[in-house]
């Protein structure tokens, strides 16, 4: 205790000489006592500079000419206006109300809407001609523009309208936004005057000379307190400090990935000689031929194996466009090594589904293939542990059973994860640790957009497989409302008679008090009431595994005709009879989910369908982004179309979405600037790969840290 007040005494002392540096920590900065202090922290919050990164979620236009005429949906603004009337509208037959001011200057007239009181004889303040200032944010109602219970404020008598733009702080732990434009205010003061924090800059010299960026400082400078000639520029968050501050950010993290590839590319790793007998053999096997997309993708794969550096490399592709074959060949390469190859699936009904195939396809050809989940019974499991070890074992398909300590391989050479998504970053890590520089492959079928592709997965070599085998018919798909819900049944039901199956999908299992959602085992047992010619199934997310296996046995086998479900089949299963899909309240699901969940349908010869199935009251947003399935089955313009309206969060699993935490950058709006920072950040990679020119060292260090946060 005596120690620390020692220090901090000291340290005081030094800043006190030194003036605020950016690397003071808060505490010293005026306005910010140790409470505030000790929360922010708890925020990482430390130093002055964090402080400064606390960027302005927007700015509140108060610049004095503008009037009602000039107002946009979404502004956040300070007006000055006149009452015209004050009143109150009663709603229906109940004791509710609406506050209503009208408000005119000499360009037009707006309405300020209230919903509640905000206190007792609020709006007994307000008289018609009286001028006030409105303060608020512009508000679309049908069309029409008004406030939602703005700031109404007296304007004091003599009061000259300032021409100025207010940055506006997102509220966090009760710090108000007009505290932190205090605060930072007072920092940008005192550090101006400071020659070294005016120069200093993180990013290299050469750089910011190629790329035309402003100085640190004096961008951040104009960030909180934009000038007065760029009022336009700053408000749409375009200005040359923007541009500069969201390049870093990008460029920061795409070095990060430059350097984590390149240091894969140095490591060695056994060469794979090209197969010669065994993909061949497993081709002859197979009743299809490859596609001109899988073919690139295995040739791509066997171009890294022999390559002597380990592979990491991502394969997209859509649902169906046969992305399990693509990795069975890749896998036959190492076997025919002589090494061992596990392959990672998020669900044991894949696993399943990935292990008979595997016997039907590879394992004729010579290949012993295994399986390891979480329901391999005690003695089996020994078994196959102590086989695997003596490499009696090629491919080792399963769940994350595979993660295990004691799962112990005599010579892995190749890791896949198939549907990659679903698994942590720190589960693909122990995987891989169970190989010497093991080659790498991913696959997901969860399309994503470039720009994302490139910050999640820039570290990666990526595949695109674009193209579905021959003879897919596609889907049609059509959104229906609740009250055409007994037609879509009727037609499902028709498609049965003809001997087809389907799946029917619920968001829910259980019944959830609050909303009115259908859930799968009510709603089961009513269909069977109700159609009791069909045969139904359930499976949910609830079920033992051992219990979904066989419902999905059960199906794939014909024993029945509907499976009612949750998502839960939305990873890779693969029913080719079944054509139909009806997905109850689909306005629930993301795009790229719902996506994924229609690539259960169009995997045979048939011609198939899928209902979505939308209830009556759903808002406009949601109407519209489920009506764009209608449009299209390439699930990267979906995935582009759910980037815009629902951000990344949707498309990375939850430790990868850790990668794309922007302060000010925004992957949708800031696409060319991040290709430009990628190509800076890979061109300083490559030309000083270990970092030491002085002015790269700030790079370095992020570098460092980041991995010692991230693998830690
Ligand atoms: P995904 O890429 O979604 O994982 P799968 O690997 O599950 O797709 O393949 C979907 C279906 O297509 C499987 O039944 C598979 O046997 C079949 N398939 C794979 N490649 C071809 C091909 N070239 N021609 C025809 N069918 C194929
Ligand atoms: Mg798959």
């Amino acid at each position: 205790m005596i120690n620390n007040t020692k220090t901090t005494a000291n340290s005081k002392f030094a800043t006190q000489k030194r003036g605020l540096q950016l690397d003071t920590p808060i505490q010293y900065v005026k306005g910010v006592g140790p409470k505030l202090s000790e929360v922010l922290n708890r925020r990482g919050i430390k130093t002055v500079v964090d402080l400064l990164e606390v960027f302005p979620r927007t700015y509140e236009d108060r610049r004095a000419g503008i009037t009602i005429n000039q107002l946009q949906d979404g502004q956040l603004v300070s007006l000055k206006a006149q009452i015209i009337k004050v009143q109150s509208i009663s709603l229906g037959r109940s004791t509710r109300k609406i506050f209503d001011i009208t408000l005119k200057d000499s360009t037009g007239i707006i309405h300020c809407k209230f919903f509640r009181v905000p206190y007792k004889g609020y709006f007994e303040r307000f008289k018609p001609l009286q001028e006030i200032r409105v303060v608020g944010k512009v508000a679309n109602y049908h069309g029409r523009l008004e406030f939602n219970h703005p700031d109404l404020r007296d304007i004091d008598p003599g009061e000259e309208m300032q021409d100025e733009i207010i940055p506006i702080y997102i509220e966090m732990d009760g710090i108000s936004s007009f505290k932190w434009q205090k605060i930072i205010k007072t920092i940008l003061m005192e550090l101006s005057k400071n020659i070294e924090v005016k120069t200093f800059d993180k990013i290299p010299a050469s750089i910011k000379k190629k790329y035309q960026l402003l100085d640190y400082f004096k961008a951040l400078n104009e960030i909180h307190q934009p000038p007065k000639s760029q009022f336009d520029l700053f408000l749409k968050n375009q200005s040359e400090s923007h541009r500069r501050h969201i390049f870093e950010e990008f460029f920061f993290l795409e070095a990060f990935l430059a350097a984590k590839k390149l240091s894969v590319k140095k490591e060695t790793t056994t060469k794979i000689e090209n197969s010669t007998v065994l993909e061949k053999k497993v081709k002859q096997n197979l009743p299809f031929q490859l596609t001109q997309g899988q073919l690139k993708a295995l040739e791509e794969i066997k171009l890294d194996l022999i390559s002597g550096h380990p592979m990491h490399r991502l394969v997209q592709g859509d649902v169906g466009c046969g992305k399990t074959m693509v990795a069975f060949l890749g896998a036959c390469q190492v076997i025919e090594a002589n090494h061992q190859v596990c392959m990672m699936v998020p669900t044991e009904i894949l696993a399943e589904q990935h292990l008979k195939n595997a016997l039907k396809f590879v394992a004729p050809a010579g290949v012993r293939v295994q399986i390891l989940s979480g329901k391999t019974k005690n003695s089996e499991r020994k078994e196959i542990l102590a086989k695997l070890q003596a490499g009696e074992i090629d491919l080792l398909i399963g769940t994350h059973a595979l993660i295990e300590e004691d799962v112990i391989f005599k010579n892995l050479a190749l890791v896949i994860i198939d549907e990659q998504h679903r698994f942590g970053v720190n589960q693909r890590i122990s995987l891989l640790k169970k190989g010497v520089h093991p080659h790498f492959l991913l696959m997901t079928a969860t399309p994503i957009p470039r720009t994302l592709a490139m910050t999640a997965f820039g570290d990666l070599d990526i595949t695109i497989i674009n193209e579905l085998p021959p003879g897919r018919s596609a889907i049609q798909t059509r959104v229906a409302y609740q009250s055409k819900r007994i037609q879509a049944l009727d037609f499902l039901a028709e498609q049965i008679k003809k001997g087809r199956q389907g799946y029917m999908v619920f968001p829910l299992v259980e019944e959830s008090e609050k909303m009115d959602l259908k859930n799968a085992t009510d709603e089961f047992e009513k269909l069977k009431l109700q159609f009791p010619q069909i045969r139904w199934g359930l499976l949910h997310g609830k079920m033992k595994p051992q219990e979904k296996e066989e419902v999905m046995h059960n199906f794939r086998g014909h024993q029945f005709d509907v499976l009612v479900s949750t998502t839960v089949i939305e990873v890779g299963v693969d029913v080719p009879n079944a054509n139909i899909m009806l997905i109850e309240h689909s306005e629930r699901f993301g795009l790229s989910q719902l996506h994924q969940l229609r690539g259960r349908v169009g995997r045979g010869e048939y011609k198939s369908f899928c209902i979505l199935l939308m209830g009556q009251a759903v808002s406009l947003e949601a109407r519209e982004r489920v009506n764009f399935m209608e449009t299209t089955t390439d699930g990267f313009k979906l995935a582009e179309f759910d980037l815009e309206l629902r951000g990344p969060g949707e498309f990375l699993g939850t430790k990868q979405s850790g990668l794309v935490g922007f302060k000010l950058a925004d992957l949708v709006k800031n696409q060319d600037l991040l290709l430009e920072a990628r190509e800076a950040a890979f061109q300083l990679i490559t030309s000083d790969p270990t970092l030491k020119l002085p002015e790269n060292q700030f790079v370095l260090k992020y570098i460092r840290d980041k991995e010692g946060k991230d693998f830690g």
